[in-house]
């Protein structure tokens, strides 16, 4: 069978997707007859990339799915939770040998969906109510992109282009026309109008008003073309040809309005980031973000053990200690306490917090319950609202 080079699932659960140094430690420690030392291993993210001081933790399910079966216990923050550095996402308990070769592929899964959560939860916070589309697929190997369009879903954004994702998320794939079909066409006019004419009467006529001529022209040929039944004009110039993009959004609304196009809106991809939305959220509709949060920054999730044999115990640089992580709601505030040490009110506002490593794994069967991903995303738009405001100065 022709196939792409991937790793089966086989392989994962079974332990070969390693770093070869894991499997020399377990060989060590099962022939110094050290194998059943209990260890709590926490994963956490110790630094994040610079102006981020929280992350969207995601693919807590895959790693129950990885654990299934092995002699471990597993407690999480909840799929969508929001985190800050140092403090635990995860503990994994059991004997070493028990998950040991697992480290690398638990973080993998972990950081990979967490990185691009986070970066469509930072869009999603810049842009408020604006709708935000994730249009990335093309920046991912396709193996990946239903994970990938997951990930962007739960983080924020309001839809997805990628059919085969939208399908496996229940949703409608999402939007507008791309330039080979004004290039084929080889007359802008003509690709928006065959458009209007095929498309059904519930896809959003969104013409893509670039091409050839200035933004603001092709804006007003396309509202004179489809008059109401337009919807919005994209902007998805080449940064070659782009000057000023606030600049423009703002001409093109301004003539827009001043010949009577007032309902048509104005939506902008390619290249758009936080940032780049932060500088136009109050010009223009709506964004397309791409590369930006397929390819994030990486959240630095790392994994280490902080107990042995119930003696709290780590490397250099990490807090030794089984911990717990509480969580006021009413000051969106989190404390961590040394296991058995409980904390049952808020330290600032006296209410109840709220203990929130809750189990996935428990002597190797699962218990966690997966959700679906509309109430994963609006769990995770509950804590952005929540969230002050984002400051970024030093995202890039
Ligand atoms: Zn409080």
């Amino acid at each position: 069978m022709t196939n792409f080079l991937m790793a089966s699932f086989d392989e994962i659960i079974q332990g070969k997707v390693t770093d070869v140094y894991f499997m020399r430690t377990k060989e060590i420690l099962r022939k110094e007859g050290l194998s059943n030392i209990r260890v709590v291993a926490e994963i956490h993210a110790y630094s994040m990339p610079k102006g981020f001081n929280w992350a969207i933790l995601v693919g807590v399910g895959e790693v129950a799915k990885i654990l299934e079966g092995k002699e471990v216990d597993v407690y999480s923050l909840p799929e969508g939770t929001l985190f800050r550095p140092v403090h635990p996402v995860m503990n994994i308990e059991g004997p070493y040998e028990a998950f040991c070769e697992y480290e690398t592929v638990i973080l993998g899964t972990l950081r990979h969906s967490t990185s691009i959560a986070t970066r469509a939860a930072r869009c999603k916070k810049c842009a408020g109510d604006k709708p935000l589309l994730f249009f990335g697929t093309r920046s991912v190997h396709p193996i990946i992109a239903p994970m990938v369009d997951r990930a962007a879903f739960i983080g924020g954004c309001d839809g997805i282009s990628d059919v085969c994702g939208a399908e496996r998320l229940g949703l409608k794939p999402l939007g507008t026309m791309p330039h080979a079909l004004i290039v084929v066409f080889g007359d802008q006019v003509k690709a928006w109008k065959a458009f209007d004419k095929h498309m059904p009467e519930d896809v959003p006529r969104i013409a893509l008003c670039d091409t050839w001529f200035d933004e603001r022209v092709e804006a007003l040929m396309a509202a004179e073309a489809l008059g109401s039944r337009l919807y919005a004009v994209r902007f998805d110039t080449p940064s070659s040809r782009r000057g000023d993009m606030r600049k423009i959004v703002e001409e093109t609304r301004w003539t827009l309005n001043a010949k009577g196009f007032n309902h048509v809106k104005i939506i902008v991809s390619g290249g758009v980031d936080e940032e780049v939305i932060a500088q136009l959220k109050d010009v223009a509709d709506g964004f397309g973000v791409g590369t930006a949060i397929a390819f994030p920054l990486s959240i630095d999730l790392s994994m280490d053990i902080v107990e042995v044999e119930g003696e709290p115990r780590s490397k250099k640089g990490k807090w030794p200690g089984k911990k717990n992580l509480y969580r006021c709601w009413n000051c969106f505030e989190d404390y961590v306490t040394l296991y058995g040490r409980e904390m049952d009110r808020c330290p600032k506002c006296n209410s109840k917090v709220e203990s929130m490593l809750k189990p996935i794994v428990l002597k190797g069967k699962v218990v966690y319950e997966e959700k679906s991903p509309r109430e994963v995303r609006e769990y995770v738009l509950k804590q952005l609202k929540l969230l002050k405001d984002l400051q970024l100065d030093s995202a890039r």
